[in-house]
């Protein structure tokens, strides 16, 4: 795994494409994209509504939609509709292709899109099974497991993925750090143990900040960009990094089912995109602080903190995990992480819920395990919440007493 303070992009990360300039990760992030735009004449990036771009020439966009239909290239020009591709979109395909040391990107409405585009670009290829590693973020996991799309799944831990394969096996995947247990899974070692299957690493947790897997060995690198990537809790959206061939086959795929990202959306990411190591890094330092202390709580049986670091945090309980979330007072009960300000959440009643139960608890998520997703605010604040809320599962009526006795 890659240090988690490199400011360079490093020999060890083997990127597979050649780029025009090697940069460090927080410069591209604020200018990846962006390339054009003093050319331009701007400073922030022009944001397009277009639904349609005017043509007077047919036998040109008659030549461009062929092209298109055949080979999913990106078309010369400006699109010939929306839903073929977006100049807004296009920059912040640029930007996460750049962080994430790819050749291409293709942006999709939400993560969930993401994944059920890249499941049917192999499902339209024969190659319907896929091999996957528990736990995975829960709608993913029912999206395999419920074979909505088609597919059938063979779960194996990672020593496993190289049995499981088939000769119709056309996709393995894997999260690291996994929602929502923060579990690691050796990407190089899998991605060696998949052969000539394309490995999909959902890189949600970690972001480009801690982990590019592309140089590791992932041909896919998915996003739910509605968490980091977007930061701010305000936007939905989903990305895969990959390479210029797989990136033909999803560009036509979501011009087929039209999973595709609003303008409007491709905007708020490429901005949250130049916040995204400075965001990553300060959120990390406060979550290592307080996985260390609640390592050290009385009142915490278990905390998973990942070894790349990084901004989530689970931890179990000894008492009602219910009341936790019931007690906080600035950190915010709910869903989803990512943000700037920081969230808390039960897997087992909410994000994971979808999951079977006995599936659930046999890939770690067990029924005491709360999720922190840390935010931006000063770490002293943030444990205080905590440490109330700790105190709150201690019996009804606690914190209470707490806050009236401290008035
Ligand atoms: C949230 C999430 C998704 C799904 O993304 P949406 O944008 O909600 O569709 C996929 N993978 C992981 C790891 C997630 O946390």
């Amino acid at each position: 795994m890659e240090s988690r303070t490199h400011g360079a992009y490093d020999a060890q990360d083997g990127c597979p494409v050649d780029l025009p300039a090697r940069r460090s990760l927080t410069t591209e992030a604020v200018h990846a994209g962006r390339e054009d735009l003093a050319e331009l004449g701007l400073h922030a990036p022009p944001l397009d509504f277009s639904t349609t771009y005017p043509s007077y020439d047919s036998r040109d966009e008659a030549a461009r939609i062929d092209a298109f239909a055949a080979d999913g290239a990106e078309p010369d020009g400006p699109p010939v509709y929306g839903r073929l591709g977006n100049p807004t979109v296009a920059r912040f395909e640029t930007a996460i292709a750049r962080l994430e040391r790819t050749e291409s990107a293709v942006a999709f409405a939400s993560g969930m899109a993401a994944l059920s585009a890249v499941l049917l670009a192999r499902n339209t290829l024969g190659l319907r099974h896929v091999v996957a590693v528990r736990p995975l973020y829960g709608c993913s996991d029912h999206l395999l497991t419920a074979g909505l799309l088609g597919n059938e799944v063979t779960w194996t831990d990672p020593a496993g993925i190289a049995e499981a394969l088939r000769p119709d096996t056309g996709l393995v995947m894997v999260e690291s750090p996994a929602n929502p247990t923060l579990a690691e899974v050796d990407l190089r070692a899998v991605a060696h143990a998949c052969g000539s299957v394309p490995l999909l690493a959902d890189n949600t947790f970690a972001t480009p900040v801690l982990q590019r897997p592309a140089g590791l060995g992932a041909r896919l690198v998915l996003h739910s960009a509605t968490k980091y990537l977007g930061g701010h809790g305000d936007v939905m959206g989903g990305v895969v990094a990959c390479d210029e061939e797989m990136a033909r086959r999803l560009r036509q795929m979501r011009f087929a089912t039209g999973a595709v990202l609003h303008p409007l959306a491709g905007y708020l990411l490429l901005r949250g995109l130049s916040t995204l190591p400075v965001r990553v890094r300060a959120a990390s330092a406060s979550a290592e602080e307080l996985a260390r202390r609640l390592a050290g709580d009385p009142r915490v049986a278990h905390v998973h903190y990942p070894r790349i670091g990084g901004a989530m945090i689970a931890f179990e309980v000894h008492g009602d995990p219910h009341a936790v979330i019931g007690g906080v007072r600035l950190i915010t009960p709910a869903v989803s992480l990512g943000s700037v300000d920081t969230l808390i959440q039960h897997p087992a009643s909410i994000s994971h819920r979808i999951v079977d139960a006995t599936d659930r608890r046999d890939a770690g998520v067990s029924d005491k395990l709360l999720r922190l997703s840390v935010g931006l605010e000063d770490v002293e604040d943030l444990w205080a919440d905590l440490d109330g809320a700790l105190e709150a599962e201690r019996g009804p009526g606690h914190r209470l007493r707490q806050e009236v006795a401290g008035r």
